[in-house]
């Protein structure tokens, strides 16, 4: 469907705090040219749930979530940034395999399910994903996904 990027991404953000209540606040930016772009509603909804579901899981309360999307040059740019626990080194290249977990995630609960659909997600839109991290830090998702 024919998505306007900037709506989409505002409606998302106000479920999404609704769901968070009071613990956390998440602050979206827009940037560039508000475009319409060709893009599965389902796929997009996916990706960004998931990531800005991880930033609120991982994060203390009180702590900001920031969510920013870009648009130029044919491409969309969404990154979604927290002030968490981050994650060790050693754990991030494989936090896109099935079922893995980080090994600072005491007991918070997860299947360890998301980031492997997530990135499922990016690649059937074309696009693709970055990961940095540090422990106590916070953590940066980016996904960058083709404006056709
Ligand atoms: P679920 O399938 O319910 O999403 P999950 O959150 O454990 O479970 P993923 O979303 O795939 O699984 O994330 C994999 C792991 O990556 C997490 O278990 C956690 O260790 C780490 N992780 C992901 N996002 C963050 C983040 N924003 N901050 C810190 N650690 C994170
Ligand atoms: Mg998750």
């Amino acid at each position: 469907t024919l998505l306007n990027l900037e709506n989409f991404c505002n409606e998302l953000i106000d479920i999404l705090q609704l769901n968070a209540g009071s613990q956390h606040s998440i602050v979206f930016t827009f940037q560039g040219e508000s475009t319409q772009a060709q893009m599965d509603e389902d796929l997009l909804n996916c990706i960004l749930t998931n990531l800005i579901s991880n930033a609120i899981k991982y994060s203390p309360q009180n702590h900001t979530i920031w969510f920013d999307l870009i648009c130029k040059d044919r491409l969309a740019t969404f990154q979604v940034r927290d002030q968490g626990m981050g994650i060790p080194l050693k754990d991030q290249t494989r936090l896109f395999q099935t079922f893995y977990r980080a090994s600072n995630v005491g007991v918070i609960q997860g299947t360890g399910l998301g980031l492997t659909i997530v990135k499922k997600c990016v690649e059937l839109h074309g696009g693709h994903i970055q990961l940095e991290s540090e422990p106590n830090v916070g953590t940066t998702v980016t996904v960058t996904l083709p404006l056709q």
